[in-house]
C-alpha cells in the first residue's frame, strides 16, 4: 500500500535535512515543496513561533493538499531580552551573513558576565491538514547552552558555531549531525511529533 505523505513546510534546506533524519522512522513519506513543484513565500509577521509555524503549515497544506509540517525557531539570548528569538532568520537584516550576525551579537553582549551569557534554542513544530479539514497540531523543543565568545565549528547552520553546549564541552556546529539530532530544539520537537504522526 502507498504510504501516506506528509509535506516539509519549508524552503530552508537545513532545516529539510535535518526533518528528514529525525523523521525517517514514521510511517509517511516525506516530500519537500521543491519535489512537489511548490514555492511559496509565507510571510512570518507574528511574535510567536507557534503563529508563525502555524501560518505556514497552513499556507502549505492548503496551496499542495497535503498533511504539511512546519518548523518555526529562532535563538533566545538571555542578556539580550529574548532576541533575536522569533527574528532569528532576519537578525540585523535579512541577507547578513552569520560571521557579521555573531559579531553584532558579541558587540551587543560586551561588558555581560560570562555566567549570565546563557541562551536557547527553540523550535515549535506545527502539523496542519488541508482544507476543509483544517486540523492542527503543535509541539516544541528546547535546548539550553551559552553564547561562545568565539565561533567555532563547521557543521549545522545558523547559529550553531556560537551555541556552546557547557557538558559537552563543544559548539552545536562541532557535533556531527546524529549527535545534534540527539540534543537539539528540532530533535526533541521532532521526537515529539514522531508520536503524533504514528497515532495521526
Ligand atoms: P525561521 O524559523 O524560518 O523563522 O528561522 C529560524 C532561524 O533560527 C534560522 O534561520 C536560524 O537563524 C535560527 N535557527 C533555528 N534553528 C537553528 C539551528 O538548529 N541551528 C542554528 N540556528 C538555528
Amino acid at each position: 500500500m502507498a504510504q501516506r505523505r506528509l509535506l516539509l513546510a519549508t524552503s530552508n534546506q537545513h532545516k529539510i535535512q535535518e526533518m528528514r533524519a529525525l523523521l525517517g522512522d514514521i510511517p509517511f513519506d516525506l516530500v519537500s515543496p521543491r519535489e512537489v513543484g511548490l514555492a511559496l513565500d509565507v510571510p512570518e509577521p507574528f511574535d510567536t513561533y507557534l503563529a508563525n509555524a502555524t501560518q505556514k503549515a497552513r499556507a502549505y497544506a492548503a496551496a499542495s493538499g497535503m498533511l504539511a509540517l512546519a518548523d518555526d525557531s529562532g535563538l533566545e539570548i538571555d542578556a539580550l531580552g529574548g532576541a533575536p528569538g522569533v527574528h532569528s532568520a532576519r537578525f540585523g537584516g535579512a541577507d547578513m551573513p552569520y560571521p557579521e550576525r555573531f559579531a553584532l551579537i558579541e558587540q551587543r553582549l560586551a561588558g555581560v558576565p560570562p555566567e549570565q551569557r546563557t541562551a536557547r534554542f527553540r523550535c515549535v513544530l506545527v502539523l496542519a491538514t488541508p482544507p476543509p479539514d483544517d486540523r492542527l497540531a503543535h509541539v516544541a523543543g528546547v535546548v539550553a547552552g551559552q553564547i561562545a565568545p568565539v565561533a567555532r565549528g563547521a557543521q549545522g547552520f545558523g547559529y550553531d558555531p556560537i551555541f556552546w553546549l557547557p557538558e559537552q564541552g563543544v559548539t552545536m556546529a562541532e557535533l556531527a549531525p546524529a549527535a545534534k539530532d540527539a540534543i537539539s530544539h528540532r530533535g526533541r520537537a521532532a521526537r515529539a511529533m514522531a508520536e503524533v504522526l504514528r497515532a495521526w
